[in-house]
């Protein structure tokens, strides 16, 4: 599904907002210094009490999301609560250790138990999950319903959900109509604006309490470095992307104005963002169709075709099963253990019949240990075939970790997490495709471009989106950004990272950000942009290791038994250590970098500026403010 990030749920105890009520500060008054000893007594507790807490609450989590009832929310909501509350707990109880020099085992998992702000005050406690929850219900209510009757619509439907909305952006190819969905999905958010600068307030009230300076500082306090440190990197890594961003963006322009005529083009060079498949314009490859070359008379092998042919007609469980051991099968020619039998009684691979479930996919483990499950609504086609590799990337990952102590099962960093899946998903290269009889024939060298422009409208097109929504909230947690100006700051990012412009004109009367999830939800992104970069040195690494030769975009790993154990040593340490030993160890270098990208997609890079130039395309674009 493009656009489709899965969700880990895994209990986390750091990092989101904890709403919960604290009943007790366990710290009792305990006289004189306190010693290592006492410190390892401590948090040997904690990770006792938090590792069953949390394995509490997602059993609890897991029932609520395979059968949506009233009955399962509360439980959910109130394990949730226990675990939350005891962390809080523990937090607090953990400053008395304040000071101790200790071993860094140690005094890793207390840096780690610390990352931490939730308010104290029991009634900004309650007021920060009303209002937390209710801007979740706003978004997951949200829909745009069109005037007039259903007939207007092709598909019948006069209300446009999330979903709803997202496969019209996808499909539609008329401006108009697209300007209209654009225009009635960000309908949804200006009644969110008020309550989000409330939750700006609280969650930053709770991080001060914490020692942080406000809730963004201490989202980048995950990192192993400063804040400061933290944002710079990510700086670095999008000036080495922002040309090949800019070609790529200059091209797709000028395709749109050969589609669409005057409606896509603009004196500043910006793209109007309603005509990129998607209604955040977040990712292109929806909009392959319009943007693919010409000259090559390649044709995209029809994977979904294929993969129906293979599986044959069987009933949609089977089928959806067979998807998944397609992507175990890819793990265990690495050398990993298959997955566990509870993992094939237990996981949901499709939407029951008879119950409300959600069907995001998501890579769960129950207890920590080996109580591995997906939760997805699996159909036979190419989107799922790649969503099924990434979600057992999580689920190899955890597998991997759990001989960790509690507080370092845990991916080196959240952007890691996301990354091993996806590494995995590079290799289905077409040789890849062709050893598992998918395709009779690989491909001519001719084909690597409309292969890579339709890896990098996914791909490539994400990255100033995956940047600027964090840098958007840093600054609106730290106040630079004050709520009169929550969304001409919104546009200045999007049209200084991006290059698009909304359809129409926008004022404070509109609160944009909110029209996008984890804005109202209040789920960190940066994530998202590192894991894109960090897939791409994982996936050098491993093609390193199995010894490939020749352009980077046709190595395909599967197969390599010293690739597997290179990427289970990363597997295996969690979050064990400062991430950049761990990527280190796996890549040769300590730092996020955009080389192996970039070498991947040279020869898109190439032709894309070929084109361009003879294209007569200025690259680039001006906005309304320097
Ligand atoms: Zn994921």
């Amino acid at each position: 599904m493009a656009g489709g990030f899965c969700r880990l749920p895994a209990m986390r105890i750091s990092g989101l907002v904890l709403a919960v009520v604290l009943s007790s500060v366990v710290s009792p008054a305990q006289s004189g210094k306190p010693t290592v000893a006492e410190a390892r007594a401590f948090i040997d507790k904690v990770e006792t009490e938090l590792l069953a807490a949390s394995t509490e609450a997602s059993r609890a989590a897991w029932v609520q999301a395979t059968f949506i009832t009233d009955d399962t929310e509360a439980l959910a909501a109130k394990a949730d609560e226990r675990l939350l509350t005891k962390t809080n707990e523990f937090v607090i109880g953990a400053r008395r250790f304040d000071g101790l020099t200790m071993p860094p085992d140690l005094a890793r998992k207390f840096k780690l138990l610390k990352l931490n702000g939730s308010p104290t005050d029991p009634k900004l406690v309650a007021e920060l999950a009303q209002v937390s929850t209710a801007l979740e219900g706003m978004y997951g209510k949200g829909k745009y319903c069109r005037q007039g009757a259903a007939a207007n619509s092709d598909n019948g439907h006069q209300c446009f959900g999330q979903d709803e909305m997202e496969v019209a952006m996808a499909k539609s190819r008329d401006p108009n109509e697209l300007k209209e969905l654009w225009v009635g999905w960000h309908t949804i958010s200006p009644p969110m604006r008020e309550k989000y600068a409330r939750l700006v307030e609280l969650s930053n009230q709770g991080a001060r309490e914490f020692g942080f300076r406000d809730t963004g500082d201490l989202w980048r306090s995950g990192y192993d470095m400063t804040p400061a440190e933290f944002s710079a990197e990510l700086e670095h890594v999008w000036a080495q992307l922002e040309p090949l961003y800019k070609e790529l963006h200059a091209y797709v322009r000028f395709k749109l104005i050969q589609k669409y005529g005057a409606t896509a083009e603009r004196p500043d060079g910006m793209i109007p963002a309603h005509l990129l498949g998607n209604i955040w314009a977040q990712e292109w490859g929806n909009i392959y169709d319009i943007v693919a070359p010409e000259a090559t008379g390649y044709k995209m092998p029809d994977l979904e075709a294929a993969l129906k042919r293979q599986i044959g007609p069987v009933p949609e469980l089977d089928a959806a099963k067979k998807m998944t051991k397609y992507g175990e099968g890819f793990f265990t020619s690495l050398g990993f253990e298959p997955l566990p039998a509870t993992f094939w009684e237990r996981s949901q691979f499709i939407r029951p019949r008879d119950r409300d479930v959600v069907c995001h996919a998501s890579a769960w483990n129950i207890d920590s240990d080996l109580d591995l499950r997906i939760k997805m609504c699996i159909k036979v086609d190419a989107d799922n075939f790649t969503t099924v590799h990434h979600e057992l990337g999580h689920n190899f990952y955890q597998r991997a970790y759990r001989k960790q102590p509690f507080m370092f099962r845990d991916g080196a960093n959240d952007g890691f997490h996301e990354a091993i899946g996806d590494s995995i998903a590079l290799s289905i290269t077409p040789d890849y495709l062709k050893h598992l009889k998918l395709i009779d024939e690989i491909p001519p060298a001719e084909a690597d471009i409309p292969l890579q422009l339709r890896t990098a409208l996914d791909k490539i097109a994400f990255l100033p989106f995956g940047l600027l929504i964090d840098k958007w909230r840093w600054q609106v947690f730290s106040g630079d950004t004050k709520p009169a100006d929550f969304n001409r700051t919104w546009w200045e990012l999007r049209e200084k990272y991006q290059g698009v412009a909304p359809p129409v004109e926008r004022t404070e009367a509109n609160f944009d950000p909110g029209a996008k999830y984890h804005i109202p939800g209040n789920v960190p992104y940066a994530r998202y942009f590192l894991a894109r970069v960090y897939q791409f040195q994982f996936y050098k690494a491993m093609c390193d290791t199995a010894g490939h030769k020749g352009p980077l975009n046709r190595c395909s790993f599967y197969g390599s038994k010293e690739a597997g154990t290179k990427l289970n040593r990363m597997l295996e340490a969690g979050r064990s250590q400062p991430w950049q030993q761990t990527l280190k160890a796996m890549t040769g270098t300590d730092h996020l970098d955009a080389g192996p990208m970039l070498e991947y997609f040279a020869p898109l890079y190439q032709w894309l500026k070929q084109q361009n130039a003879a294209n007569g395309v200025k690259v680039g674009w001006t906005t309304s403010k320097p």
